[in-house]
C-alpha cells in the first residue's frame, strides 16, 4: 500500500498584498508519519501548485508505480484554495490509476462537488484514517454522505499533539519554520470562539522525548531553528512553556519560537514573561478581542483591560525583543465605537504593540459541523445579537457564510467600515503592518532585516519563495522519479 499527501498553503494574504506562503502544513506530515509507524509506504508533495503539472503527474505516477492499494490525500486548509486543482490531479491520475483513493482533509464542512472523492475526514481523526487504511469498519464514526464524511465525536482527543519528525526525502530547508504543537484542547470556553476543542478540562500535552525529537531531526535535517506553536494558547498553564525551556536544554541549537498567547492570562501571572524569555518565545499573537470592560466580562476573555495595558507596558520593557500583534474585534455587544477607538489610541500612542489588526464579528448560522460553532453562533440573543439577514456574506471559498445581525451599538454593515478603518489605523502607525505569522514566517525567508525594513519587502519575499520552490521541486521530483 502507498499513500501520498499533497499540501500547498499558497498565498498568505496580508494587509498590504498577497505573498506566497512558506509553511508547510504540520498536519500532512503528522498523517504520513502515522502511515509509516503502520508500515504504509507514505511520501508528501508541498507547493504543489507551484509545481509544472505534467512534472507533478509524471513524478506521481512513476512513485506509485501501479501500486495495487494506492491512497491520495490532500491537506486542505480552512479556506479551501487548492482544492479544485487537486480535482484536476486526481481526475488526470485516474487515467492510468483506477484503483486509486482519494482522500480530503483539513476541512470542516463538505462542499460543492464531491463525486470525485472517497472519504472525507473532518477535523483531527488520525485513528479513523489508520482504521480506514486498514479496513476496518468505520461506520460509527460516519456524518455525511455526499462524499463519505466521518469525524470523532464533539469533543473526543483521540489524537496526540504533532510534533512532526521530517526526513530527507522531504526536502526542507531553514527558511521554512515548522510547525509543533505542544497540546490538544483548550480549557477555557470564549463565547466568539469556534475551536473544536474549547472547553476541556484535560488538555493532552506532548511528551518531551517527542518535542526534542521533532525540533533536534528538523535542525539536523534541514537547519530549520524557528518554529510555530499550531496551540491555540500557550500560557493558560506554565506546563507547555516549562516543557520548552526544558527542551532547549536537550537540544543543540536554540530554536526560537512564535505562538498565540492569551494576553490576560499573563496579567494574572507576569513571571510567565521570564518563561518566555527563557525559552525564546518571541513572536506573540495575542487574540486581546476588546479592551472595555463590559465586553470582556461577557464574552468571557479578557480579564481587566487596565492590567492588560499594564502586561503589555511590562512586556515592552522587560522583553522589547518580542514581536508582539494584537487582535481586536469590532462588534461585541457592549462595546461603544468611542471604546474601541480609544483604546486603539492608546495602544498607538504608547506603542504597545508592535503590531495590531482588527476584524468585525462574524456569526454563522449554516454551519452543518455544530461542533465549530461558537457559543455566540448557537444562540445570538443570550448574548446580544439580533439576527437580520441569514448567510448574507457569500463566502463561497470557505464553505459557508455568515449572517447579518444587530447589537446594542451597531450592527453587522457598519462594522465592517469601522473595522477597516481600524485595521488602516493600526497598521499605519504601529511599527510593523503584518501579524506574528506573517512577520515569523517572512524573517524565517528572508533573515536579517530590521521590523520596519520588513513592511517594503514584498517583492522580495514573492521572489525569494520562487528560487526556494523550484529548488524542492527539483529535489522532490528526482526523488519520486528515482533519479536520486
Ligand atoms: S479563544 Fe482561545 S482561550 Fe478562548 S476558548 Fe478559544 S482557544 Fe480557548
Amino acid at each position: 500500500m502507498k499513500l501520498l499527501v499533497l499540501s500547498d498553503l499558497y498565498i498568505r494574504g496580508t494587509r498590504i498584498g498577497g505573498a506566497p506562503n512558506n509553511n508547510r502544513p504540520a498536519g500532512a506530515y503528522y498523517i504520513t508519519q502515522l502511515a509509516r509507524e503502520n508500515g504504509i509506504d507514505a511520501t508528501n508533495i508541498d507547493y504543489f501548485m507551484s509545481w509544472p503539472r505534467q512534472l507533478l503527474i509524471e513524478s506521481i505516477l512513476k512513485w506509485f508505480d501501479n501500486e495495487k492499494e494506492c491512497h491520495i490525500g490532500f491537506s486542505g486548509s480552512i479556506d479551501v484554495s487548492g482544492l479544485d486543482a487537486y480535482k484536476e490531479i486526481v481526475l488526470e491520475l485516474k487515467k492510468d490509476l483506477p484503483q486509486l483513493k482519494v482522500m480530503l482533509g483539513g476541512f470542516r464542512e463538505p462542499g460543492g462537488d464531491s463525486s470525485w472523492v472517497d472519504i472525507l475526514l473532518v477535523g483531527r481523526c488520525a485513528n479513523i484514517f489508520l482504521d480506514y487504511l486498514q479496513g476496518k469498519d468505520i461506520s460509527q464514526y460516519k456524518v455525511y454522505d455526499n462524499p463519505p464524511g466521518y469525524k470523532n465525536p464533539h469533543g473526543v482527543i483521540t489524537d496526540k499533539p504533532v510534533t512532526p519528525v521530517i526526513s530527507k526525502d522531504d526536502f526542507w530547508c531553514n527558511q521554512e519554520p515548522l510547525t509543533i504543537e505542544l497540546s490538544l484542547g483548550c480549557k477555557f470556553n470564549c463565547s466568539f470562539c469556534g475551536y473544536d476543542y474549547r472547553n476541556n478540562k484535560n488538555p493532552q500535552i506532548a511528551k518531551l522525548e517527542d518535542v526534542v525529537e521533532s525540533l533536534q531531526t528538523a535542525y539536523d535535517v534541514a537547519g530549520i531553528t524557528r518554529f510555530f506553536l499550531a496551540d491555540d494558547t500557550i500560557n493558560e498553564v506554565d506546563d507547555k512553556l516549562e516543557l520548552l525551556c526544558e527542551a532547549q536544554k536537550h537540544v543543540s541549537f536554540t530554536p526560537e519560537f512564535m505562538s498565540f498567547v492569551r494576553l490576560d492570562i499573563m496579567g494574572a501571572k507576569p513571571h510567565q514573561i521570564d518563561l518566555m524569555k527563557e525559552c525564546n518565545l518571541t513572536s506573540h499573537f495575542y487574540g486581546i478581542e476588546s479592551l472595555t470592560p463590559e465586553v470582556t466580562k461577557l464574552i468571557r476573555k479578557g480579564g481587566k483591560p487596565e492590567k492588560n495595558y499594564e502586561i503589555l507596558r511590562r512586556v515592552k520593557n522587560e522583553f522589547p525583543e518580542a514581536f508582539t500583534f494584537g487582535n481586536l474585534i469590532v462588534g461585541l455587544a457592549g462595546d461603544s465605537e468611542k471604546n474601541v477607538l480609544e483604546s486603539c489610541k492608546k495602544l498607538v500612542d504608547e506603542q504597545l504593540l508592535t503590531s495590531g489588526g482588527c476584524n468585525a464579528l462574524r456569526i454563522y448560522s449554516n454551519i452543518t459541523n455544530d461542533e465549530i460553532k461558537s457559543e455566540i453562533d448557537k444562540n445570538p440573543a443570550k448574548f446580544g445579537y439580533n439576527i437580520i439577514a441569514t448567510d448574507t456574506i457569500d463566502w463561497d471559498n470557505i464553505g459557508y457564510g455568515s449572517d447579518a445581525w444587530e447589537t446594542d451599538w451597531t450592527d453587522s454593515y457598519k462594522v465592517e467600515k469601522l473595522s477597516n478603518a481600524i485595521d488602516e489605523y493600526l497598521g499605519e502607525n504601529l511599527e510593523s503592518v503584518f501579524t506574528a505569522h506573517e512577520m515569523f514566517s517572512f524573517s524565517t525567508l528572508v533573515p536579517g532585516y530590521s521590523i520596519s525594513e520588513y513592511n517594503s519587502m514584498l517583492p522580495v519575499f514573492r521572489k525569494e519563495h520562487t528560487r526556494m520552490v523550484k529548488k524542492y521541486i527539483k529535489k522532490k521530483s528526482q526523488f519520486l522519479l528515482g533519479d536520486k
